[in-house]
């Protein structure tokens, strides 16, 4: 039937499980609560597994295990992996391997999650043909974490027992069978299902929808729509640029429930050495790109046809591109200077010289609407 299929490569426990919880989340649910109801516990008991396994994959998996962010005292590594592997998506070492991968080699056939193989690949397509055992050469320093290695040998016995025996025996202490069989349906597989497809979202829709405003080498793109979703992760395009960065949502504003658990854990002294980009470093990155989309759109405008020179809106605006840009580049030099050198530059200039950047694109914008209107 399909004769250039590669049915060979294919990992069938990973494929099987992945579309059997599927399934039982999209029919055996409904049914359930068809025939039994939802009471507040299975909600409860649903949303405590969902923020528990959600932030073990993003905080812990992905900011302490894959990227070192900061450094974390035993009860959060035992935290995060006990309840990370209950998202079933593999063991931390095995995860950071390859995210580690998918950072040094972004969109080429070496990334595992590449998007340029199409969405459906990056999203999910590419765990079916994980086969193992794997060498895992990129993560010798997660291999002197004793934790870590504990719960590569049993990451799939933890998850069963915890992210689906556990949720069935605290539902059966609450209503006999049904609820046991609520708690493994609901706080167990529909779990399972929308903390995996959250997570998925990261290497698929974060890659191909929002902007880049750190930097268009990469397909990687910021979102605050997707951040709702992956606990803070959809920042992703500022995650590319500055990988090391406990935030993804670096601005004060931005949506990151990662960070500010991070932030919290600080506090309680669980976790020290939280890692930032300078301020500095951030912001020539994002005039780095201004000036890239600056160039290009100037090059866009192509020739000026000669009936715009004698418009006096059109020199207007020319003369105020001029102008900014002019400014642009005196504060661009200025600011690399200031990071080649270490030298710290005050909140209120960086905010500055990013409005001043803000101006720029938009006289530039200005400036082309003109010039399409008098063509
Ligand atoms: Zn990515
Ligand atoms: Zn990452």
């Amino acid at each position: 039937m399909f004769p250039n299929f590669p049915f060979n490569r294919v990992n069938w426990v990973a494929s099987g499980f992945l579309i059997a919880t599927f399934i039982t989340a999209v029919v055996g649910t409904p049914l359930y609560i068809r025939q039994f109801g939802l009471d507040w516990f299975q909600v409860a008991l649903f949303l405590v597994y969902f923020i528990l396994t959600g932030l073990s994959i993003t905080l812990g998996y992905h900011r302490l295990f894959a990227h070192r962010a900061f450094v974390a005292k035993w009860p959060v590594r035992l935290s995060t992996l006990v309840f990370g592997a209950c998202a079933f998506e593999d063991s931390a070492l095995d995860w950071a391997s390859d995210h580690r991968d998918h950072h040094k080699h972004t969109d080429t056939d070496d990334d595992p999650y590449n998007i340029q193989k199409g969405f459906f690949w990056a999203h999910i397509g590419w765990i079916f043909f994980k086969l193992y055992p794997r060498e895992l050469p990129n993560v010798a320093d997660l291999r002197k974490d004793s934790l870590v290695m504990w719960q590569h040998r049993h990451h799939r016995t933890v998850a069963v027992l915890v992210g689906f025996v556990l949720p069935a025996i605290l539902g059966f202490f609450w209503n006999g069978w049904v609820g046991a069989l609520g708690g493994f349906l609901i706080a167990g597989v529909t779990r399972v299902v929308c903390v995996q497809h959250c997570t998925f979202f990261i290497n698929s829709l974060c890659h191909c929808m929002g902007h880049r405003p750190y930097s268009s080498r990469t397909s990687a793109r910021d979102s605050w729509f997707m951040a709702l979703f992956t606990f803070g992760e959809g920042y992703h395009n500022y995650h590319h640029s500055f990988q090391h960065d406990y935030r993804n949502g670096v601005k004060n504003w931005q949506f990151d429930p990662t960070k500010w658990t991070i932030w919290v854990l600080e506090r309680a002294g669980l976790v020290t050495d939280l890692r930032r980009a300078a301020p500095e470093k951030v912001l020539l990155a994002e005039l780095r790109e201004a000036r890239l989309q600056a160039e290009q759109r100037l090059a866009e405008l192509g020739t000026v046809p000669p009936h715009a020179l004698n418009c006096p809106n059109w020199r207007k605006a020319f003369d105020t591109v001029q102008e900014l840009s002019a400014g642009f580049s005196e504060n661009y030099s200025e600011l690399e200077r200031a990071v080649a050198e270490h030298v710290r530059v005050s909140g209120k200039r960086l905010r500055l010289w990013k409005a001043q950047s803000a101006r720029l694109l938009e006289g530039i914008a200005e400036l082309t609407r003109l010039q399409i209107a008098y063509c």
